[in-house]
């Protein structure tokens, strides 16, 4: 039986790839998916006659667009702006927005993807989208990133509002950047349209602990991980790519829990401090100053600054990649598993590569895939608009609660339908598979659209 299901699969991920031609992680992020399938349309032959898979891997939008913008200077210069809506069975099209030069439109189509069952795993009513553009912010003054942002919204706000489309931060978006963002929506539409945004800042309709909440959400889904072989982060050597807003706050996190942070990076290279590096010192640098993290070691002595390595070089019980896509691969997997690490859970989304994961699974490496572990950032935004539709705002700890206990839901959503499929332990198969299923029921329910 397993086979005709496989076989389907195996069909349609060849359709993906002539159909999208260039897209290759987009073609990974479906194969991903998709290859954790084949017994669920053995089980579900109700999926493969209604073309589930097949629809759910077409965006239902896809929007390109110009975004002109002019230097300090007075340069005229010219980006391209995204927007995927890819799939609305769940709830409006829901996440963030990636500036970055390595943005087109194979990039957005795999983020896109990826969120649809992330999305669907965190139990929230929203779809999946995502959107960016190739425009880099390294270097660009404040007034350069506020002109660009509200060139990009200048043209997107048609697509957007609180039931349709709501768009948040990924790389190189963050609180300043949705600031501009919302306020040129606001101004276009002439309305405070607060739920069309997530990611605001406190004093204009934010919600606490988004912030915190992708970094803090990976932290305790690998906690429950832990759980389950009766381990925990206390005493543990942590390593996380990036310096970022997910790798700080998992490190704020994993310090709390008792871990230590030997080590963290940025795109030109990574500090080392075996017994843990001072955590106050990485926010000034990233988040005050917008610094490089090689400016960590000029007070700390103690501290090593390696450039152009690899942080996964680093021996660490924990590994918590939280930089970008395919930063890890099969011969950094083999070095952290030579190394003793026990745990990895993914910050960013498809940091691993699929060699790399296997080198994970095969070495019965607790591993956790972004679309679960890196879900907090999203719930967390489906919390903030279920503030902004009823003009609320809570306190800190009750939303750390709502987003921790969202955390261990799906942990043990992905861990039991592992165990339903026959493959305990695989957290990618009970995750893709328990993603899927609530976004296929919903097709279904909606008929042929
Ligand atoms: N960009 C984040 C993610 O990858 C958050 C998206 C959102 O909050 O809408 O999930």
């Amino acid at each position: 039986l397993d086979a005709t299901g496989n076989e389907a699969v195996e069909r349609i991920y060849e359709q993906v790839v002539s159909r999208n031609q260039g897209e290759t992680e987009f073609h990974q992020a479906v194969r991903e998916v998709i290859s954790s399938l084949g017994p669920v349309l053995d089980k579900h032959p109700e999926y493969a006659e209604a073309c589930i898979i097949e629809r759910v891997c077409e965006p239902e939008r896809q929007i390109i667009f110009r975004v002109p913008w002019m230097t300090d200077q007075g340069q005229i210069k010219i980006n391209r702006g995204f927007r995927v809506e890819f799939n609305s069975a769940l709830g409006p099209y829901k996440g963030g927005l990636r500036f970055h030069p390595s943005v087109y439109l194979g990039i957005v189509k795999f983020l896109g993807f990826e969120q649809i069952f992330k999305n669907a795993l965190t139990g929230m009513p929203i779809g999946g989208g995502k959107g960016g553009s190739d425009f880099d912010p390294k270097g660009r003054s404040d007034h350069e990133i506020m002109r660009f942002c509200q060139s990009f919204m200048t043209e997107l706000y048609r697509h957007l509002g609180e039931y349709t489309d709501v768009p948040a931060g990924d790389i190189g978006v963050g609180g300043r950047e949705i600031g501009y963002l919302f306020g040129q929506y606001k101004r276009i539409t002439n309305r405070y349209e607060s739920g069309v945004l997530t990611g605001k800042g406190l004093t204009w309709g934010g919600a606490r602990v988004r912030t915190e909440a992708t970094g803090y959400g990976s932290v305790f889904f690998t906690e429950e991980m832990l759980a389950t072989t009766g381990e925990s982060f206390d005493g543990k050597a942590v390593t996380i790519s990036g310096s970022g807003n997910v790798a700080i706050y998992a490190a704020e996190k994993v310090i709390e829990l008792g871990g230590r942070v030997v080590s963290m990076s940025d795109s030109n290279g990574y500090v080392v401090d075996e017994r843990g590096l001072n955590l106050d010192l990485v926010k000034d640098i990233k988040e005050v100053r917008r610094g490089r993290i090689s400016e960590y070691v000029e007070s700390q002595k103690r501290a090593r600054y390696v450039a152009d390595g690899s942080i996964w070089d680093v021996p660490c019980d924990v590994a918590l990649p939280s930089a970008t896509q395919n930063e890890l691969d099969e011969t950094a997997a083999t070095t952290l598993v030579q190394n003793g690490c026990v745990a990895v859970a993914e910050g960013a989304n498809m940091p691993c590569t699929p060699a790399a994961v296997h080198v994970f699974q095969d070495a019965k490496v607790a591993f956790a895939p972004g679309k679960a572990a890196n879900a907090g950032g999203v719930a967390t935004s489906a919390l903030e608009m279920q503030q902004n539709a009823s003009r609320d705002s809570w306190t800190f700890e009750h939303s750390e609660n709502r987003l921790k206990s969202i955390m261990v839901d799906i942990h043990a959503t992905c861990f039991e339908t592992a165990q339903e499929y026959g493959a305990p332990g695989d957290y990618v198969l009970g995750a893709n598979i328990a993603g899927f299923v609530k976004v296929a029921d919903a097709m279904l329910a909606h008929g042929l659209i």
